[in-house]
């Protein structure tokens, strides 16, 4: 009997496992014991990312009635980043980041000794990059990703040169990814799909750098509709990044506290602002959204579970 249980134990991860589908997750409707800001805050992206982006300015938190206002520094993040249409990423987060980021920024300095020793002209074309000019590159064709690490200053572009002209194309750009890689870092003319010769970066992909620096969540789960798309429509082999990016956030968020996405009908005696707000009553089980300017809708409460694997 002793045995079978054990065996029973060792089974059950497994099996919960087995059952469940990570690249798919949804909001349960549960009651929540307790609430707080950053819930809140990760209700109001949770929706933008259906909607409209950002709160293009103030933002009312509300928690049972009480006005709450964000102290700590990740709250405040969290807020700077909602507030604007392209927040500067690589400010808002460089306390956050600093040991990579300074890490990186010698790497690509040993990396420009040796390509410069091999008698080559080389530069670093572009190194930090702010999300409006990331979203115009991605409008035009000319980058992939909404969000890039060139964002928040770990990746950089070189470009190589011959008697004073750019080289598009060069086996140079090869043997520079091989002198990159053996300083450790990541060389775009691997990226499946879309290789880019010129391009480096401190980590192998979206996913490892949220595993690290799992705050980052929230600025990604800003662009999840996308990911979502490039995951269900792109060609499996090009697709291993995305999807471990959409598992990572996922597991971030199992267990969290969310907004459930079919509205409910709104509670009596309830005033509301022109204000981009965020309230949330967790006795009563709901929370109401609203953007700027917008029309706000009230929602339950509950917690984020993975689907089951069809
Ligand atoms: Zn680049």
């Amino acid at each position: 009997m002793r045995y079978f249980l054990f065996v029973g134990l060792l089974l059950l991860p497994w099996f919960s496992q087995a059952q469940v589908d990570s690249t798919q997750i949804f909001c349960r409707a549960q009651p929540v014991s307790s609430i707080g800001i950053l819930d809140l805050l990760a209700m109001y992206r949770q929706r933008d990312t259906l909607q409209s982006h950002g709160a293009s300015g103030p933002l009312r938190l509300q928690i049972n009635g009480l006005e709450v206002t964000p102290t700590d520094s990740v709250a405040r993040r969290y807020v700077a980043s909602l507030d604007a249409d392209y927040p500067a990423l690589d400010s808002l987060w460089f306390s956050y980041l600093q040991a990579d980021v300074q890490a990186f920024a010698s790497q690509k300095d040993s990396l420009m000794l040796h390509l410069r020793a091999k008698g080559w002209s080389a530069r670093y074309v572009q190194a930090i990059r702010n999300l409006k000019r990331q979203q115009q590159l991605k409008a035009t064709g000319r980058s992939q990703v909404l969000l890039s690490f060139h964002n928040f200053n770990l990746a950089a572009d070189v470009g190589i040169y011959s008697r004073g002209r750019y080289l598009r194309r060069s086996p140079r750009y090869t043997q520079m990814g091989q002198e990159a890689k053996l300083l450790g870092l990541y060389w775009g003319g691997d990226f499946l799909g879309f290789p880019d010769p010129g391009h480096v970066q401190r980590f192998a992909n979206s996913a490892a750098l949220v595993r690290q620096y799992p705050l980052l969540a929230f600025e990604f789960e800003k662009y999840r509709d996308h990911y979502a798309r490039i995951y269900a429509t792109g060609r499996t082999e090009h697709v291993q990044d995305t999807k471990e990016l959409l598992v990572t956030l996922n597991r971030l968020k199992l267990g969290q506290i969310c907004a459930c996405q079919v509205a409910r009908i709104p509670p009596q005696n309830q005033s509301h602002t022109e204000a981009a707000s965020v309230v949330a009553d967790s006795q009563k089980g709901w929370v109401y959204l609203q953007p700027q300017g917008e029309n706000g809708y009230y929602y339950d409460l509950g917690r984020w579970e993975f689907a089951s694997k069809k």
